[in-house]
């Protein structure tokens, strides 16, 4: 229950095991094709280019970064946590030069900030920011901030890496120019591959690039000869057979799901975990209406060592919980309820497991307040008790 890789469900770790056949195989193509049309309904979207990359969310950032940022071009990125430092690290390894837009870690990306960097900067070409921030638990507005980017003919490079699959997440009504994710956030799939998709906006901009792509393995010209439609594909690289039937599985459990019931249900567990939490005197990072349901960064009590409690609980209950990073290290907590493992069984068993270390190092709280609290919750909305 820590920021990712979540658990992975029976169903796919089963797909995992089926045999491997060959990456052009007509019967693995079917699955390809299949698995492009499960993808544009997780993101939203009626994008062509929508494909799984052979690599983890690191990757599919890169993908985005690498295929669309060019020499001499002006990107604003907006960081507020760990991941909005990457986009920037990027933007200048390809020689471009970033406009940073800075938020306090915790709070979401300030839009009326981004609208003041767009006016001063008439030559930026392309706006990046951080969806869901992993690092904090905050939830920014895309969709305001995609509309502010369109209004000054911008691009957008988003990442959805904690979003897919647990929060609203609308590519084409956003208009989200290209968005990259990972498979072991919400999917609860294995990780190792990161879903990619962009719009014809930025197509059009990849195929007027001046220059090559700067990375062979991530330029998508060449990787479109593979992933692309029609039945003429053409070896690039050995795709990751088995991982692919786990992604495919695991997008087949969230059509079956829902998409809106998946989302509702991160929420309602998400309510019952922080009523616990608060039970237990914990104060979350992220004002009330910015958090995200599945990454909950919570406070460590006073006087409670970080490590400590995180042994204990993986020692003591086989349970993994999030340490903070960055400026956050030793005083948070990220308690993750992504996919497969946000249940109320989870959410019920970490109450009680912090509740009762936390009892034991004499934290003064009561025993089983936790679940108490929790339970409440849940028998005030008893929909989300059977999900
Ligand atoms: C996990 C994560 C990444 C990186 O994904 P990897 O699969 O670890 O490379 C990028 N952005 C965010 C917001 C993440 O949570």
């Amino acid at each position: 229950m820590g920021p990712g890789p979540s658990d992975v469900s029976q169903r796919v770790l089963d797909a995992l095991a089926r045999p491997t056949i060959g990456h052009l195989d007509p019967e693995f193509v079917r699955m390809m094709d299949e698995m492009k049309g499960l993808l544009q309904y997780a993101f939203q979207t009626e994008n062509e280019l929508t494909i799984p990359v052979s690599a983890p969310g690191s990757a599919g950032m890169e993908t985005c970064f690498v295929n669309l940022v060019e020499p001499g071009d002006t990107v604003i990125v907006c960081i507020n946590g760990v991941f909005g430092g990457r986009m920037k690290e990027n933007v200048e390894r390809l020689g471009g030069t970033a406009v940073v837009v800075e938020d306090a870690w915790g709070t979401v990306v300030d839009p009326d900030k981004v609208e003041a960097a767009l006016k001063a900067h008439p030559e930026a070409k392309i706006l990046a920011f951080v969806h869901a921030e992993t690092s904090t638990g905050a939830q920014s507005d895309a969709e305001t901030l995609c509309r502010l980017a369109r209004e000054h003919d911008c691009l957008t490079i988003v990442d959805t890496v904690t979003s897919l699959g647990g929060t609203p997440l609308k590519v084409d009504e956003w208009g989200i120019d290209a968005v990259y994710s990972g498979t072991q956030k919400c999917l609860s799939a294995p990780p190792g591959l990161s879903p990619v998709s962009f719009s014809p906006r930025a197509v059009a901009a990849i195929k007027a690039r001046k220059a090559p792509v700067t990375s062979w393995f991530l330029d998508l010209n060449l990787v479109m000869g593979y992933w692309g439609a029609g039945a003429k594909r053409a070896y690039h690289h050995t795709a990751p057979v088995n991982n692919l039937y786990g992604l495919h599985e695991a997008l087949v459990i969230l059509a079956e799901e829902g998409l809106e019931n998946a989302w509702a249900r991160h929420r309602q567990h998400h309510l019952a975990l922080r009523a616990g939490l608060e039970a237990l005197g914990m104060e979350f990072v992220v004002a009330e209406a910015d958090r995200l349901p599945q990454l909950n960064a919570v406070t460590i009590p006073e006087g409670i060592d970080d490590q400590t409690v995180r042994s204990r609980l993986l020692k003591d209950f086989n349970l993994e919980i999030g340490a903070g990073l960055g400026a956050l290290a030793g005083k948070v907590w990220r308690i993750g309820l992504m996919g497969h493992a946000c249940h109320r069984g989870n959410v019920e068993f970490c109450l009680d497991a912090l509740n009762t270390v936390l009892a034991d190092l004499g934290a003064g709280v009561d025993k089983g307040a936790a679940v108490a609290a929790a339970q409440a919750c849940y028998d005030a909305a008893p929909e989300a008790a059977s999900a």
